[in-house]
């Protein structure tokens, strides 16, 4: 297998001001197998189907996925851009179309959740069990006076309650809200007063790293000033610690759910009704609150799971390891699995708990099928060494995924080989919160996969790469990456401030979505994410990509992960300052290993792309999602005061990098 990545020196006098340096190029493919293939769920024939007439495709998706209590007249509306309208005068219950319907289907005995809590309980539901569930939480909420339309606050750790919270909302009409439960007060109260929440749903506490880990207090805080809009709160007895109690606003789960009646008629809901805002991870800033609707919605994510993953709902075990707090948690957790008869595995804690192998045995224990992780818990296991997953049967994966950031080659490489055999396809999905379902991605049965890039739109989907003037660009450059045309699981805006909506995604180019990240078109037409293009750099009038040189310092055996800035500097204009993680078995040699990485940058890329500065460090600034808060470290890397580090996981990181930058 050859890797060949060549210099970038020589297209110096072509370069185009507009778009980006055309960095790495990636020779290695892997086609799917011939029986991959041949058993696949989909085929090329729905690009070809989708290209023909788009909303007529996802008319088709719309009718064959889910069932409607009314079909609709209009596949789309798009007489009022940016404000687009999926499956009009339709009327359906996600709830219904998630549970009850599998059961009528005679799939009732068959398992949805396995759940495997951190100290190691675990629990099941099958389809019959969890629509009683979600039937008497729905009932519940009702009678605490929660109708159509309300909001409600989700305060949960990964336990099957979020599940049947959110889909009990569903099912009523009323717009769930999740805040992840690593959130501090003050972000919980801001996103309560935001929605107007009138019930919170919430846990006593949960597991975290083998202890008991807090809910209740931020409730509590976040709800102590007067002014807010909750009249109830529902708390979930999981961890059983001792906490204070409200008599005005609290009440048991298992008061309240727990003794509710258990039959509930669904009744369908206008196509267009919001099914739920869940804000942004705040890696570039103050996170948005996205706001997403029904039809279009579960339309998108339920095909997307089926035809990215391969999905065989009655022999795949699939898990996605997303936390519900994240748009993943919600559209390949609580809703795409389950409208699509799936059986899941959700896990309550982090993969070191009680030791590094967890996830795997988690893998063996279910004869989990498919994985769906981010590159962030990839670059942690080639960290920890391939010697912990290699100690378990990990033969039942057939298919793996990753989300959430660039995936560097070499990780890619990595999680291939050690974890898939070498042999697993691996579908690298790009999307966003706002674009609710997955967008760029391989199909696993069709597409030849390469290491790095997530290469193609879904069928149906309008993807492109455009310069500064909203130009395609060819082939073998980068620019913009933009949507043409809207797509059925698009937002459709920010809760409460249309203006905002338009002014973000929709003014930087005519007519077209801008999604905030740099892409560039290799030879192929393949499409690779670049990073953010508030991360561009501009070194001596080049445009370098962060996540391009990032992956040329993983591609180093030394190094498990990177993060890549610009740093102001006065003869080049900026300047590549590195900051890296070394892996487990690599020792740090000081300025020798420095100096071997900046050559190895060279070699790799081409000598305009080695960092100035290279800073070992023992961890990197991560949101709450795991992706790496490069803003933080730009501002460490200009000397200045650290800016909002509110959504970051662990605040003592920031002080972890200033004190190894001292030595
Ligand atoms: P904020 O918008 O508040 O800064 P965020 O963009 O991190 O937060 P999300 O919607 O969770 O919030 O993340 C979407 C972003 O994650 C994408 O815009 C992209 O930058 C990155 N991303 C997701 N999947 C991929 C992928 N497969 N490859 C590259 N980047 C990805
Ligand atoms: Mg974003």
């Amino acid at each position: 297998m050859s890797q060949d990545i060549s210099g970038s020196s020589a297209a110096a006098g072509t370069k185009q001001a507009d778009a980006f340096e055309n960095l790495l190029h990636e020779n290695r493919s892997f086609p799917p197998s011939a029986e991959f293939a041949a058993n696949a769920v989909v085929t090329a024939d729905d690009y070809a189907e989708a290209d023909k007439d788009r909303p007529a495709f996802w008319a088709k998706q719309a009718r064959s996925l889910l069932s409607w209590d009314k079909d609709f007249d209009q596949a789309l509306d798009w007489s009022n851009p940016p404000f687009a309208k999926w499956f009009v005068g339709g009327e359906i219950n996600a709830a219904y179309n998630a549970l009850d319907r599998h059961v009528e289907n005679g799939l009732g005995d068959r398992v949805a959740i396995y759940f495997e809590g951190e100290p190691g309980d675990s629990r099941s539901y099958t389809y019959a069990q969890l629509t009683v569930e979600v039937k008497k939480a729905a009932n519940a909420f009702e009678s605490l006076g929660v109708s159509k339309g309300d909001r409600v606050a989700v305060y949960l750790p990964m336990i099957p309650e979020a599940v049947i919270t959110l889909l009990a909302c569903a099912r009523i009409g009323a717009v769930h809200s999740v805040v992840f439960g690593g959130f501090s007060a003050e972000a919980l109260r801001s996103r309560i007063d935001d929605a107007e929440a009138k019930l919170v749903v919430t846990a006593d506490g949960t597991y975290r790293r083998g202890k008991p880990s807090a809910l209740k207090p931020a409730v509590d805080a976040a709800l102590e000033a007067s002014g807010h809009t909750v009249q109830h709160v529902v708390v979930v007895k999981r961890n059983g610690q001792d906490i204070a109690w409200n008599d005005d606003l609290d009440l048991w789960w298992e008061d309240t759910v727990g003794t509710a009646a258990t039959e509930h008629t669904a009744v369908g809901h206008d196509s267009e009704h919001p099914l739920f805002i869940l804000y942004t991870s705040g890696t570039t800033g103050k996170p948005k609150g996205i706001l997403h609707t029904t039809g279009g919605y579960l339309t998108q994510t339920a095909y997307s799971h089926r035809a990215v993953f391969d999905l065989k709902p009655e022999t795949d075990v699939f898990w996605c390891t997303a936390d519900v707090g994240w748009v993943t948690g919600h559209s390949y957790v609580t809703y795409a699995p389950l409208i699509n008869g799936a059986t899941q595995v959700m896990y309550e804690g982090t993969p070191d708990s009680p030791h590094q192998g967890r996830w795997w045995e988690i893998v063996q224990k279910y004869g989990v099928t498919i994985l769906y992780t981010a590159p962030t818990a990839i670059r942690t296991f080639m960290k920890w060494g391939r010697d912990i997953p290699d100690g378990y049967d990990l033969t039942s994966l057939r298919l793996l995924g990753s989300v959430g950031e660039s995936i560097n080659p070499e990780a890619w490489m990595w999680y291939r080989k050690v974890i898939g055999a070498d042999k697993t396809p691996i579908v690298d999905t790009w999307w966003q919160t706002e674009t609710g379902a997955q967008m760029i991605t391989p199909l696993p049965g069709v597409t030849a996969t390469k290491p790095g890039s997530a290469q193609v739109p879904l069928p149906g989907i309008a993807v492109d790469v455009v310069d500064e003037m909203g130009e395609p660009v060819p082939n073998g450059s980068g620019g913009y990456l933009v949507i043409r045309e809207p797509w059925p699981a698009m937002l459709r805006g920010i809760w409460g401030d249309p203006e905002r909506y338009k002014e973000t995604y929709w003014s930087r180019f005519d007519g077209m979505y801008f999604a905030g990240d740099g892409a560039k078109r290799d030879e192929d037409g393949d499409i690779w994410l670049l990073g953010r293009v508030d991360d561009v750099m501009n070194i001596s009038g080049h445009r370098l990509s962060t996540t391009e040189i990032e992956s040329a310092l993983v591609s180093h055996p030394a190094v498990a992960e990177a993060a890549v800035v610009g740093a102001a500097d006065e003869t080049t204009g900026q300047a590549v300052v590195a900051f890296v993680i070394l892996r487990g078995n690599a020792v740090d040699t000081g300025d020798d290993i420095v100096q071997e990485l900046r050559n190895h940058v060279g070699k790799e890329i081409g000598p305009i792309a080695k960092p100035r500065t290279i800073l070992v460090v023992p961890e990197l600034p991560k949101t709450r999602s795991g992706k790496i808060m490069r803003r933080l470290l730009k501002d460490v890397a200009e000397g200045r005061e650290v800016g909002d580090a509110s959504t970051l996981s662990d605040k003592t990181v920031m002080s972890q990098i200033a004190e190894s930058l001292r030595k």
